[in-house]
Formats: structure tokens, sequence, C-alpha cells
């Protein structure tokens, strides 16, 4: 079995990463490339580990490949690049669709579900430590850098907003200061966002994040990594609350649109 292939390679200590990986990532992942050399190795690190310790499972007749586990744990780890220890601590398994995945989970907020859309979604994201993504959706949002849409990263920021207990749109922070910075920021910018959307103006993010705190940050997160510099243009300080959690600036990874 592929992942089996994966798990054992990755688990032994002196594993390289493979130029054909790389190869892989450059070609599913065109984000990848444009990273500076000292993350692409962080990153190379942070799949290791997230290979090693997260269950892969094709669903609906999905045989997983290579590609599909690295383009996953790919963005999964660009999001905790700079974490220590596993990449996501209470994330057990991702399970992969070939498409859009039709669901007949009743919406059950009490367990943490974070449900996508109506009936067909595109992706999922457990408190308990579940994600579940559409293959096709996780390709193309990775394939496409520019556009702001990118399940993997939207679902992985739900695993992060999940891991400090509610799925309210605040990630796990360091202290108090930070968490009294990140909610008045995000706050005020969820509040004019919505009345943007009201009076029917052009938005740099998705109106999905309209939806709730969470899905607030989720769509925030897709539009950091993807739209930065419009994102810092149009809502500087929440870039700011952004890049200091992420510790990234992906600005320097994009020319001026
Ligand atoms: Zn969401």
């Amino acid at each position: 079995m592929i992942l089996q292939k994966l798990k054992d390679w990755f688990g032994r200590k002196e594993a390289v990463f493979h130029e054909e990986w790389i190869a892989l990532l450059k070609k599913n992942l065109p984000l990848y490339a444009r990273l500076p050399e000292e993350l692409r190795l962080r990153l190379h690190e942070r799949i290791s580990q997230f290979i090693a310790t997260v269950r892969f499972e094709g669903c609906g007749g999905l045989e997983l490949t290579e590609d599909m586990i690295l383009t996953v744990a790919a963005q999964a780890c660009l999001l905790v690049i700079h974490r220590e220890g596993r990449p996501y601590p209470r994330l057990q398994a991702v399970y992969l669709y070939p498409s859009t995945f039709h669901s007949k989970q009743k919406r059950v907020d009490a367990l943490g579900i974070v449900t996508e859309g109506e009936v067909f979604r595109l992706g999922e994201s457990w408190g308990r430590g579940t994600v579940v993504l559409a293959w096709d959706s996780v390709a193309h949002g990775a394939r496409d850098i520019a556009d702001g849409e990118n399940v993997t990263f939207h679902e992985f920021a739900h695993q992060l907003d999940h891991e400090d207990g509610p799925t309210d749109g605040a990630p796990a922070l360091p202290g108090r200061s930070a968490y009294r910075s990140w909610s008045r920021v995000f706050h005020e910018n969820y509040a004019e966002f919505q009345h943007e959307l009201e009076e029917g103006r052009a938005t740099v993010l998705d109106s999905y994040g309209a939806t709730s705190p969470a899905e607030f940050f989720a769509v925030a997160t897709e539009t950091f990594f993807e739209k930065p510099r419009q994102l810092f243009r149009k809502r500087p300080d929440m870039y700011e609350e952004l890049r200091k959690y992420y510790g990234l600036d992906p600005r320097e990874w994009f020319e001026e649109p």
C-alpha cells in the first residue's frame, strides 16, 4: 500500500526528500516553487512528520497515490511550518474522496463539525481529529495559487481553530494579550465585511466568510495565502494578526498584482 511505503520511508531517520517528490510538489502546488529554500526544507520535515502521524484513507473508490498524499500534506503543513513536534497534535485521519462528495451527515454542532455548503461539500473538518476532502477540489485549489480559494487551507484552518476548544474563529494564541488583539481585530473586520456585503461592495474575501466567525477565519486564511497583497491593502490589521500567527509573510512570494 502506497501510504505504508511512504510512512515506512519517512519513519527512517536519514530520510531525504526525494527529487521526484519535489517535482510532484512543483507540479501540483506552484506555491511551493515560490518558497525560499529555507522554508522548502522546513516544509519537507513537516511533511515527513505529518505523513508519519496521520492516517490517510481513500473513500468512495478513490485509490490514494503519492501525489494526493503529498499535495494534501504540503498544504496542511505550510500552515504550521514553524511548529515543533506533531504538525497537528489532535489530527487522526484525512479522508479523501474522488470529487465533491455527498454527505448525509446531519449538522451536529456540539461535536464541532463544520459543514461546507448544503448537500455537496468540498470539505469538512471535524473537531474530533478528522478532515474530509474532495481530491478534485484539493488539486484545483493547489494549482491555482492566486484565486483566493483553497479548500485544504480552509479545512486545516478549522483544525487550528478547534485546537483551543471552541470553533470560534480564534486559534490557540500565545497568551491573553494575543487573544485580546486577535479578538478586537477580527470582530471589527468581520463587522465591516458584513457591512460591505450588505452594500453590495466588492470584497477581497469570499462572501462565505460572512457565515460565522469560524468561516471568517478559514476564508481569511485562504486569502492570506493566495491574495496576500490584496488582503494587506484592504485589511492591514487582520493581515498582521495572520502574519504573526502563521509566522509567514506570503506577500514576499507574490509580485505586485
Ligand atoms: Zn469552513
